[in-house]
C-alpha cells in the first residue's frame, strides 16, 4: 500500500487566496501590518523572514522587519515590543527565533499585546485554546487542524495520538481536536523512555509527530490506514554528505502503511506560513 500524499501547498494557495481576496476590498491605508521583530543577525531568522516578506507581499500585508542589535538588553527589547503594541498602524508582532542567550524569548513573546500576537505564543492566546478558540492559537496547530480537516475525516470519537508536547505545537494541537471530541493522547519523552510509545502510535488513528528528531516514528509503529501529520523539520545529511530536510517520521517506511501522510518538506510548512498572514488579517479586524 503506499499513501495518499496529503501536500501542504494547494492548501495554503486556498488560504491566501482567501486573505488575499478580503484585503482586497480593504482601503489602502488599512491595510493589515505585520512586523517582524529580529535581533542580531542569524541566517536562519533572516530567511525566515524573506519568506515571510515574500508572503506578505503575495497578498498585501505591509511587511516590516524591525532589526535590533544583538547586544540590546531584553528591557530595551521589552520597551520597543511596547512601543509596537500602542503603534495603532501595527496589527501583528512576530519575535523571530533565535534570540540570543541572554534574552528570554518567552518574557518578550508574552510582552507582546495579545490582539497583535499572530504567532499564537502569548500566555493570554494559549489560555484561549483551552476555550477552544482557534484563531489567535500558534500558526502551526492552526496548520495541522486545518490539514487534519482537509482529510474529511469525522473527529467524533476518533483516537488521536499527538507525540510531542510543546507549548507551540503539541500541547495546543492535542487541546483544539480534544475540543471536536476526538480521543485525544498526548505523548512525550517520557513515554519513549518508558518505551511506552509504540504501544500508544500504533492505536492512532490520526497520528501527529511534533518532536524534532529525525525518522523517530517507523512505518512498524503506525497503524494500517492512519492518517499521519509530520510537523518535524530536521536539517541532515544524506549519504552523499548533501544536506536535505527530514521529517520526525520515516517516510519511506510510513508510505507503505499510512492512508494518508503529509510530506515533508512542503506538507505543514506551507500552511503555516499561510496561517500567519490569516492570523494577521485576524489580529487587524480584531483590533480596529
Ligand atoms: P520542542 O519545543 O523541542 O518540543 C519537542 C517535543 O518532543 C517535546 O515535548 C519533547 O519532550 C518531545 N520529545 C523529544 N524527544 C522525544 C522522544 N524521543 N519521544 C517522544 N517525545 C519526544 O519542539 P517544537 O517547537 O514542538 O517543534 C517540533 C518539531 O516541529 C521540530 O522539528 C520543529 O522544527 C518542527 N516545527 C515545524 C513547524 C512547521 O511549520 N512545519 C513549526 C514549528 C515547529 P520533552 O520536552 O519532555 O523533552
Amino acid at each position: 500500500m503506499s499513501a495518499k500524499l496529503l501536500e501542504g501547498g494547494s492548501i495554503a494557495d486556498a488560504i491566501k487566496a482567501e486573505v488575499k481576496e478580503t484585503i482586497a476590498q480593504m482601503p489602502q491605508e488599512q491595510r493589515p501590518q505585520l512586523v517582524a521583530v529580529m535581533v542580531g543577525d542569524n541566517p536562519g531568522a533572516r530567511a525566515y523572514a524573506k519568506m515571510q516578506r515574500k508572503s506578505c507581499d503575495e497578498v498585501g500585508i505591509v511587511y516590516e522587519l524591525k532589526e535590533f542589535d544583538e547586544s540590546i538588553s531584553e528591557a530595551d527589547l521589552i520597551a520597543a515590543v511596547d512601543e509596537l503594541n500602542e503603534d495603532g498602524a501595527v496589527d501583528g508582532i512576530i519575535l523571530q527565533m533565535p534570540v540570543p542567550e541572554h534574552i528570554n524569548a518567552r518574557t518578550v513573546q508574552a510582552a507582546i499585546a495579545s490582539v497583535k500576537d499572530v504567532d499564537g505564543v502569548n500566555p493570554a492566546n494559549l489560555g484561549a485554546v483551552v476555550m477552544g478558540q482557534v484563531e489567535g492559537a500558534p500558526c502551526t496547530a492552526q496548520a495541522v487542524v486545518r490539514l487534519v480537516q482537509e482529510t474529511g475525516i469525522d473527529l467524533y470519537g476518533t483516537e488521536v495520538v499527538v507525540v510531542g508536547h510543546s507549548e507551540i505545537v503539541g500541547k495546543p494541537v492535542a487541546l483544539l481536536l480534544l475540543d471536536k471530541f476526538a480521543t485525544t493522547t498526548v505523548c512525550h519523552i517520557g513515554t519513549s523512555d518508558a518505551g511506552l510509545l509504540e504501544q500508544h502510535t500504533t492505536g492512532a488513528d490520526i497520528l501527529i509527530v511534533a518532536v524534532g528528531v529525525p525518522g523517530l516514528i517507523k512505518g512498524s509503529m503506525i497503524k494500517s490506514g492512519a492518517t499521519v501529520i509530520d510537523v518535524g523539520i530536521n536539517r541532515v545529511k544524506d549519504e552523499e554528505g548533501k544536506r536535505k530536510i527530514v521529517g520526525d517520521v520515516e517516510f519511506d517506511s510510513a508510505v507503505e502503511v499510512a492512508g494518508t501522510i503529509t510530506p515533508v518538506p512542503g506538507g505543514v510548512g506551507p500552511v503555516t506560513t499561510a496561517m500567519l498572514l490569516k492570523s494577521t488579517l485576524y489580529a487587524c479586524q480584531s483590533h480596529r
